[in-house]
C-alpha cells in the first residue's frame, strides 16, 4: 500500500459511527489509505443523536455533502432556530450559511457519511471487534475478532472513534478522568402514543420532554428529580413508570422503538494522542448528549484530525502538525464539556436551581449573551491557535459567494489548503500569488474580489486550512510564507514546475499549471471587472476569469479515459485524477504502460484502475464496460460514470491512393464507431450533469492530403457533439469536441529536431503541443466550470488553425 511502510494501511479507524465515517472520508480526501473496523454487523437503526448544528452543516457544505441526490439537503432537513441552554429557550441563529439546528436522524447521517467515505475509497469492515492493540516503533497492530476468529491489522496510526466505552482508549491505557453521572435521563422513541408536546417542561417531580416527529414517532425523555443513574439498561417499563410519576400520563399503550438511559457523566481523555494512537468523538470525551453538542463535537474532531493525519502518513506534514490535533481539540472539548455540565445542572437540578435558572433566563434576553451562548452551542465560535494572533486567524472561513456560481465553502471541497487573494492592489496580489507557488501541491490559490464589507474585507489575502479554519490573514508575503511553512510542506504537484504557466517565456513548452484561479465575489459594484486576471498589466497571474482552483474540483466523480496508456490520454487521466476523480485508464495493448499510469496517479495520492479492450473489434464496447463497471463498483459501490473522454484513436499512415477498404474500415471502427457505441453504453450509467469529451483533430479544419481517411473519421466524431449535445441538454450532460494540433506523443518523429522545428512553425506559439496542453483543456470541459459549454468545437491546436 502506497507509503504505509510496515503497515497494511495508513490508518485503521475503529468505529463506523458518524465520527469514524467522517474521519475516513477526510483521510481519503487527504490521500491516506483507510480501513474502518466496526463491531456492529449492520449500521444502527436507532435514531440517537439527531441534531446537526450550524458549523457542522457548514462543514458538510464544504465537502459537497449537502447538495445532490445523496446529500443532507435531499430533502432539506427540518431547520429549527429555537434551541435551549439548559432547557431555557434560546434562539441559536447566528450569521451562517446554515443557521440554527438541523434535525437529521443518526441513521441518515451514518448512511450519507458511509456512502461518501465508500465513494472516496474507504474500506469499512463490519462485525470486527477490536480485542488487542500493540504500538510498535513504526506501526500499530490491532487484532479484531471476526466470525469466531482473530484477524490482524496493521496501520501506521490507529484512531479510536469507538464511543465512550472505547476499546482503543482502554487498550492504549489512556486515562479518562472526570465525574461519574449523578443524574439520569431515560429516553425512548415510541410509536402509537398521542401526548401533548413538551419542551423541557419542569414539573414538581421532574423534567419531561416530548416531541412528535413527522413520521408519527414521539421521542420522550424524562428525569425524576434526584434520581441517580441506574446500574443496568433502562427498559420501556422504566420510562412508563417515570413518565407517569412526572406527568401523570400513561404511555404504556405505545410501542417502543428504542429505549436508553444516559447520565450527566463528564470525562475527557488526558491526551487525544499517544504516539500512534489517537482518539476522536466520544472516545475522547464523554458528556451528556444535550442539545446535540456531543455528535457535532465529534464530527468536528474528525475534520480537524483528518487532513493532519493524512499529511502525516503521506510524509507531507510539517514538524508537529499532528500534535496540533490534541492542542486544538482538547481545549475545545474542555470548553464544550464545561458548558454541557453547566446545562446539565440547570436542566436536571431540582427546585434548588430555580433561582439560578431565572437569573440565566434574564441574561439570555441580552443579545450579546444570547449570541455568545449560541456561538458556543453551534460551534461557530470555535477559534484555534494562540489568542495573541489577531482575528480572523483561527476562526472559520464563513461562506462568501463568489462569481460565477461558486462560494468560499465550495472551494474547500477537495480538503486542500486554500489561499484566497482578495486585494485589489495588482502588484501585491502578484507577490502574494508568487509566494505560494512553492506550496502548490498542497494549497490552491484563488484570486477574488472581496466586497467592501463582509468577512473577507480588510484582509488582502487569507490562507485557509483544509478544515476551513483561517491560518493566516494579511498582506505580507513573508508572513504568508511563514504561515504556509507552519501548516504545509513545500512541494509542487508531481511532474509540474513550481510556477504558473504564465511565467513561461513565450514559446517554451508548458508541462503543468498549478492551481491558480479567479472567481469574483458576487457583490454588485464592488469588483473591478477584469482586474483579477491581470498582474500590473503585463503578465496574467491567473488563467481564466471565473475558473475555480482546479485541484480537487472533481472529487467524488468518476471518469473513463480511453487510450490513456500514452500521449494525451495518459496526461488527461493524470490531470483528472489530480483534480480528484477516480479514473478508469483504458488501453488496448499497452498493459504495462497503463499500469504505470495508475501507479503514477496513486503515488500522487489519486485513484485509478486499468480497463482493457481492443476497440474496433467485435464485442469491444461490451468488454470495456464489463471491466469498467466492475472496477467502479468495487471502488465506489456503484457503477456511476460522470466523465467520459473518447480519446483513443489511430492515424492512417497510408496515403489515400494506397488505403485499402480494410484499412479505411479499421480507422472508422476505432475513431468513429467505437466512440458512438461507447457513448450509447455510457449514457446508461451516466447521471445528470455528466461530461462527454470527444477528441477530434485539427485536420478537420487544416488540409493534409496524406490523412484523408483519418480526417474523415474525425469529422464523423465531431458530429457526436452537435447532435448529442442537443439531446442531452435536458439532463445537464455536455458533449464537446476537442481538436488538438500536432501534439508530442511517443512517435519517433518528435525525436528529430528538424521535424519538430517544422511542426512547431505551424503553431502560433512556435512549438509543438504537449499532452498536458490538451489535457488541461479536456479537464476544463470535464469540470463544473464548463457547464455552459456544449456542442462546441474547441480548438486546442495552439493556434495552428489560424492559418
Ligand atoms: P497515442 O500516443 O497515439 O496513443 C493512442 C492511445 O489510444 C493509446 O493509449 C492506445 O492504447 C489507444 N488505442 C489506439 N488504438 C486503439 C484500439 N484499437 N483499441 C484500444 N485502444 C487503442 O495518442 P495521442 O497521439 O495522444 O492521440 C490521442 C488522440 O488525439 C487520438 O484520438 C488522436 O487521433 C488525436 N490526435 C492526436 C494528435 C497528435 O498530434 N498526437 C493530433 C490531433 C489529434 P494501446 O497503446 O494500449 O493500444
Amino acid at each position: 500500500m502506497a507509503g504505509a511502510g510496515a503497515a497494511d494501511t495508513h490508518v485503521v479507524v475503529v468505529g463506523a459511527g458518524p465520527v469514524g465515517l467522517m474521519l475516513a472520508g477526510e483521510l481519503r480526501l487527504g490521500g491516506a489509505d483507510v480501513t474502518v473496523l466496526e463491531q456492529l454487523d449492520a449500521p444502527t437503526t436507532q435514531s440517537r443523536a439527531s441534531t446537526l448544528h450550524a458549523r457542522t452543516m457548514e462543514i458538510f457544505e464544504q465537502r459537497g455533502l449537502i447538495d445532490g441526490p445523496a446529500g443532507f439537503g435531499d430533502p432539506l432537513p427540518p431547520q429549527e432556530p429555537r434551541g435551549h441552554f439548559g432547557g431555557l429557550p434560546m434562539d441559536l441563529t447566528l450569521p451562517s450559511s446554515h443557521p440554527g439546528q438541523w434535525k437529521v436522524p443518526q441513521v441518515d447521517t451514518e448512511e450519507i457519511l458511509g456512502a461518501w467515505a465508500a465513494r472516496l475509497g474507504a474500506r469499512v469492515l463490519r462485525g470486527h471487534t477490536v480485542v488487542s492493540l500493540t504500538q510498535h516503533p513504526g506501526h500499530v497492530e490491532v487484532v479484531a475478532e471476526h466470525a469466531g476468529r482473530q484477524v490482524r491489522f496493521t496501520g501506521s496510526y490507529v484512531v479510536g472513534c469507538d464511543g465512550e466505552k472505547s476499546a482503543v482508549r482502554r487498550l492504549a491505557a489512556i486515562d479518562f478522568p472526570g465525574n461519574d453521572a449523578e443524574r439520569e435521563l431515560i429516553r425512548a422513541d415510541v410509536e402509537g402514543i398521542d401526548i401533548p408536546g413538551r419542551r423541557f417542561q419542569r414539573l414538581p417531580n421532574g423534567l419531561a420532554i416530548a416531541a412528535r416527529r413527522g413520521d408519527g414517532v414521539t421521542r420522550v425523555m424524562v428525569h425524576r428529580f434526584g434520581t441517580p443513574p441506574r446500574a443496568g439498561e433502562a427498559d420501556f417499563a422504566d420510562i412508563v413508570t417515570a413518565w407517569r410519576e412526572v406527568t401523570g400520563e400513561d404511555i404504556s399503550g405505545g410501542t417502543p422503538l428504542w429505549v436508553n438511559s444516559f447520565g450527566d457523566a463528564s470525562r475527557q481523555a488526558v491526551r487525544y494522542r499517544d504516539r500512534r494512537v489517537l482518539l476522536a468523538g466520544d472516545a475522547a470525551h464523554q458528556q451528556m448528549p444535550i442539545g446535540g453538542q456531543a455528535l457535532n463535537l465529534g464530527l468536528q474532531d474528525a475534520v480537524n484530525l483528518g487532513w493532519k493525519l493524512a499529511a502525516t502518513v503521506r510524509g507531507r506534514a510539517p514538524e508537529g502538525l499532528l500534535d496540533t490535533y490534541h492542542d486544538e481539540r482538547h481545549e475545545i472539548g474542555r470548553r464544550v464539556l464545561s458548558n454541557i455540565r453547566a446545562q446539565a445542572r440547570l436542566l436536571l437540578g431540582g427546585p434548588e436551581v430555580e433561582a439560578l435558572r431565572s437569573v440565566i433566563g434574564e441574561l439570555i434576553s441580552y443579545e450579546h449573551v444570547r449570541a455568545h451562548l449560541a456561538g458556543m452551542i453551534s460551534g461557530l465560535d470555535v477559534r484555534y491557535g494562540p489568542a495573541d494572533e489577531p482575528e480572523p486567524v483561527g476562526t472559520r472561513l464563513p461562506e462568501v459567494r463568489l462569481d460565477p456560481g461558486t462560494t468560499t465553502l465550495r472551494l474547500l471541497r477537495a480538503a486542500r489548503g486554500l489561499l484566497l487573494v482578495t486585494t485589489p492592489d495588482e502588484d501585491l496580489r502578484a507577490r502574494l500569488v508568487r509566494s505560494a507557488r512553492s506550496w502548490s501541491a498542497a494549497v490552491d490559490t484563488v484570486t477574488a474580489h472581496a466586497g467592501r464589507s463582509g468577512p473577507l474585507s480588510g484582509h488582502p489575502a487569507v490562507l485557509v486550512r483544509p478544515d476551513g479554519y483561517i491560518a493566516w490573514a494579511g498582506g505580507s508575503p513573508d508572513g504568508l510564507q511563514a504561515a504556509l511553512a507552519r501548516w504545509f510542506v513545500p512541494g509542487t504537484p508531481a511532474g509540474r514546475p513550481a510556477h504558473t504557466h504564465t511565467d513561461r517565456p513565450p514559446g517554451t513548452p508548458r508541462t503543468g499549471t498549478p492551481g491558480t484561479s479567479t472567481p469574483h465575489t458576487g457583490t454588485p459594484g464592488t469588483g473591478t471587472p477584469g482586474t483579477g486576471t491581470r498582474n500590473a498589466g503585463t503578465r496574467n497571474v491567473s488563467t481564466h476569469k471565473g475558473r475555480r482552483g482546479h485541484m480537487g474540483n472533481l472529487t467524488g466523480k468518476t471518469a473513463l479515459v480511453t487510450g490513456a496508456s500514452r500521449g494525451m490520454g495518459r496526461a488527461t487521466a493524470g490531470r483528472l485524477a489530480r483534480d480528484g476523480a477516480l479514473v478508469a485508464v483504458h488501453y488496448g495493448t499497452s498493459q504495462d504502460a497503463a499500469a504505470e499510469v495508475v501507479a503514477e496517479i496513486e503515488k500522487d495520492g489519486g485513484r485509478a484502475f486499468t480497463v482493457q479492450a481492443e476497440l474496433g473489434t467485435p464485442g469491444d464496447v461490451h468488454e470495456l464496460f464489463l471491466a469498467l463497471e466492475q472496477g467502479l463498483k468495487e471502488r465506489t459501490g456503484s457503477t456511476e460514470l460522470n466523465i467520459l473522454v473518447n480519446n483513443a484513436g489511430v492515424m492512417g499512415g497510408v496515403k489515400p491512393q494506397d488505403t485499402t477498404p480494410e484499412q479505411f474500415d479499421r480507422i472508422f471502427a476505432v475513431n468513429a464507431r467505437a466512440p458512438f457505441f461507447i457513448i450509447q453504453r455510457a449514457l446508461t450509467i451516466m447521471p445528470d450533469g455528466g461530461r462527454i469529451v470527444n477528441i477530434s483533430s485539427g485536420l478537420t479544419r487544416f488540409a493534409n492530403p496524406d490523412e484523408i481517411a483519418y480526417a474523415m473519421s474525425k469529422g464523423a466524431v465531431e458530429q457526436l457533439a452537435l447532435h448529442y449535445a442537443k439531446a442531452l441538454g435536458p439532463r445537464g450532460i455536455t458533449v464537446n469536441s476537442v481538436a488538438p494540433g500536432i501534439t508530442r506523443n511517443g512517435n519517433p518523429l518528435f525525436d528529430i529536431p528538424e521535424a519538430v522545428e517544422a511542426m512547431a512553425a505551424l503553431s502560433a506559439f512556435n512549438r509543438v503541443g504537449e499532452p498536458q496542453d490538451v489535457a488541461d483543456v479536456i479537464a476544463f470541459l470535464a469540470s463544473d466550470d464548463a457547464r455552459w459549454i456544449t456542442g462546441s468545437f474547441v480548438d486546442a491546436s495552439g493556434g495552428t488553425l489560424l492559418g
